[in-house]
């Protein structure tokens, strides 16, 4: 059997590593969770400012060689060796904050966990590829926004931070890279009634890019209104499409399809 690719491309170029770290804000008292750290490279910078880190690495070879190198110069190391989308992070005193340049193949996967322990971490400084963190940052009427933008922003402030190229690691992948930082916001950017329903609305929204809101929206054709002859949903007309509507209108929605007993 073909061994499962892990994503593993390196990053080599030092002062990108250092930039990183730079962005990522990291201070003596911060509690650090790595992900993938693969060879080191921010492991080491990261361990030069905080005592306090925790690295979740899957492939096991690199974790003995991890433990073998950073263990005994800093016993407050340690290494989890283990699945990162399905690790649990409660078991992290909370208020940690999260580096990492993620395995392409498991960005998203990984990110979406984070998110859902959002209330435990302060900040999230990844690396992911740049077309994926396109679709993260974009804003309604973009062309890259999508029902990711959404579920991302509506819990986290998102900030784009450096762009990375291809050249930067080892092996070269084909697609070039970007950093980003999330912060878990408070309580989410707009208040709904039923989380589920919301999202449940912005998929299928979203779901066929190029139609009009009226055809993705069909399970809730009996909630439609009509005005002068245009269909509409909590006011909004539905020959839109989903990558116009603001977050707020999707909640709109959401609220005005939400009935308790239902
Ligand atoms: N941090 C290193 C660097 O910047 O050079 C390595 C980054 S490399 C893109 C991704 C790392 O994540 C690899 O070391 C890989 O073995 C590890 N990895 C892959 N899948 C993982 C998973 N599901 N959980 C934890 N680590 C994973």
């Amino acid at each position: 059997m073909r061994k499962r690719p892990l994503g593993q491309n390196f990053l080599v170029d030092s002062e990108i590593a250092q930039n990183i770290i730079t962005l990522a804000d990291i201070q003596p008292e911060d509690d650090v969770v790595e992900i993938g750290p693969g060879k080191g490279v921010l492991t080491q910078r990261l361990l030069s400012i905080t005592k306090s880190l925790t690295a979740i690495e899957l492939d096991p070879k690199l974790c003995r060689e991890l433990e073998s190198r950073f263990q005994k110069s800093s016993p407050s190391f340690k290494i989890i060796e283990g699945d990162a989308a399905k690790f649990d992070y409660s078991s992290i005193k909370p208020g940690f904050k999260v580096v990492s340049n993620l395995p392409y193949y498991a960005a998203t996967h990984i990110m979406k966990k984070l998110i859902h322990f959002g209330s435990r971490i302060q900040s999230m400084t990844l690396m992911m590829q740049k077309e994926v963190v396109d679709r993260l940052t974009a804003e309604p009427g973009n062309k890259e926004y999508s029902s990711l933008s959404v579920y991302v922003q509506y819990h986290c402030e998102v900030e784009r931070l450096l762009e990375i190229p291809n050249t930067a690691f080892s092996p070269r992948p084909k697609i070039d890279s970007s950093l980003f930082s999330l912060r878990p916001l408070p309580k989410p950017r707009v208040q709904v009634q039923d989380p589920q329903l919301f999202f449940k609305i912005v998929n299928a929204a979203f779901y066929h890019k190029r139609k009009m809101l009226k055809n993705n929206l069909k399970s809730w054709e009996r909630n439609f209104t009509d005005k002068q002859g245009k269909a509409q949903l909590a006011g909004i007309d539905l020959s839109r499409r989903g990558e116009t509507l603001s977050m707020s209108d999707f909640a709109n929605m959401a609220n005005y399809l939400y009935s308790p007993n239902e």
